[in-house]
């Protein structure tokens, strides 16, 4: 493996190479319309992303460079991601699959409690802003019942959806993936926007999707913001204080 994230994904790792009571991060996105030039899995490649350089920062302790070597208690192993999520305020566009609310708190409580009988902590890393109701109340539960888990947000700021801030991220990720038709969307503040959008959800608001402007969106600036979040990961693992909704800051 040349990625450079070689000996933290789980999904590489063996049983026996699992050791100790690491922290798994669990990248959480989405398969949402992301306007008609980013793809559908925006949100889960930056979180898995942002999962990935955290991981490789801050948790995998020296010499675990390949399949091999044990990781333990204080390392950071990444989960390969919860892929659907939910987006009901995106259903009007082709595309778009959310498992809505009930469904992904399910599935979030029982990794969780999977997870636990060997992670020490369980890190929820969330690219879409829809789970976040869905977030706190799965952590809630699992830290009800003496879990160890938290949520942790790929807030960058910047505007809301697929405009420049996620533009510049996935120009970062993988620029190919990137369609040349960029266009401003509806660019009002998402307060001014949220009671047409509870009604007809992000259609209603925005023909090609976009809740924001692209232009200037640029890798050097997607990098930036990525290792940025990284780096906030990392302090916030290290500090480990979830706030009453179980979000580490
Ligand atoms: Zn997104």
């Amino acid at each position: 493996m040349t990625d450079g994230t070689s000996g933290t994904a789980l999904g590489d790792r063996a049983w026996p190479e699992v050791e100790g009571r690491p922290t798994l991060l669990v990248p959480v996105g989405s398969v949402e319309q992301h306007g008609p030039h980013l793809p559908l899995d925006t949100d889960a490649r930056v979180a898995a992303a942002v999962a990935a350089r955290a991981a490789v920062l801050g948790g995998a302790p020296a010499g675990i460079t390949q399949s091999g070597g044990a990781v333990g208690s204080g390392a950071l192993l990444v989960a390969p991601p919860v892929g659907y999520g939910a987006s009901g305020e995106h259903e009007g566009f082709p595309g778009t699959v959310s498992i809505g609310h009930e469904a992904l708190r399910l599935l979030l409580v029982e990794l969780g409690r999977s997870a636990a009988r060997w992670a020490g902590r369980v890190l929820f890393v969330n690219g879409h802003g829809g789970n976040v109701p869905t977030l706190v109340d799965a952590v809630g539960l699992l830290r009800y019942e003496g879990r160890d888990a938290a949520w942790l947000a790929c807030a960058p700021g910047g505007d809301a959806h697929a405009g420049r801030t996620e533009t510049s991220l996935m120009l970062a990720l993988d620029p190919a993936c990137v369609r040349p038709e960029w266009a401003a969307g509806n660019t009002a503040s998402l307060g001014d926007l949220l009671p047409a959008m509870r009604a007809g959800g992000v259609a209603a608001v925005s023909a090609n999707g976009v809740l924001g402007d692209p232009s200037g969106a640029s890798p050097d600036e997607g990098e930036r913001l990525l290792a940025a979040m990284a780096a906030e990961l990392v302090a916030a693992h290290a500090r480990w204080t979830p706030d009453t909704s179980g979000r580490l800051r």
